[in-house]
């Protein structure tokens, strides 16, 4: 059993000869595929209950009609669908009737055209922004230097107050966009219905934040140094 922490990330196999990949594949000692085997028959366990299964093969198979030309072979696939289409696609796979939308004021817009593309598709949409329920931001302590309109009343966003307007709703199936880095956290830890994100929050770089990731060794190297 190797003490090293879990770590795909560094994992230094090109990715056809990776142990999770095929049987007789390679594996760094930091590898859960060998030194995890308990905890991943435990998920896979999970996996296999009722209330698991049928949403993770649909996943599956949404993942699966993602690609074009699949009979060309692996090396000529293409992308074929947009999020917003693999969303509407998975929630129909799954026969749901009522889906949730969370959103940012600062992307009130794009709901609203979401909301707009999920009704024409026949789903009841429940939708809920960031701000309900006009709470100020001092209620949770935070100081007027510390807001963004300072000197000025601002409501904080409350994402629980979103989970249980969705909750309440008995929505089926909720869609992020673009909630606050912590805010999702606390979305995510309170929605009773499943989740998917369909755009996360990045206010520099237009909700693009792996823009900084790909530009790592120009514009972005000096997130290289630790702060
Ligand atoms: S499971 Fe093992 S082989 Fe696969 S990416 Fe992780 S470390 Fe690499």
């Amino acid at each position: 059993m190797s003490s090293e922490l879990p770590g795909c990330a560094k994992c230094p196999y090109e990715p056809t000869t990776r142990i999770c990949q095929q049987k007789d594949g390679k594996s760094p000692p930091f590898c859960p595929t060998v030194t995890k085997t308990h905890i991943i028959e435990k998920a896979l366990e999970e996996v296999m209950k009722p209330e698991n299964l049928e949403f993770a093969r649909q996943a599956s198979i949404q993942e699966g009609e993602g690609y074009a030309d699949k009979e060309l072979g692996y090396a000529q696939t293409r992308p074929l669908k947009p999020r917003i289409v693999e969303i509407i696609e998975f929630a129909k796979k799954m026969n749901y009737k009522k889906l949730g939308l969370v959103f940012c004021m600062g992307l009130r817009k794009e709901a609203k055209v979401v909301e707009n593309l999920l009704s024409i598709n026949g789903f009841d949409v429940v939708s809920g922004l960031c701000k309900m329920g006009r709470t100020p931001k001092e209620m949770i302590g935070v100081r007027d230097e510390q807001k963004i309109k300072i000197g000025c009343f601002e409501s904080m966003c409350n994402p629980i107050a979103q989970a249980f307007v969705l909750n309440d709703e008995n929505t089926e199936f909720n869609i992020m966009m673009g909630l606050c880095v912590g805010h999702d956290s606390l979305f995510l830890k309170y929605s009773e219905a499943p989740c998917t994100v369909f755009a996360v929050k990045d206010r520099l770089l237009g909700h693009n934040p792996l823009a900084a990731i790909y530009n790592i060794d120009s514009y972005y190297r000096s997130l290289k140094v630790a702060k």
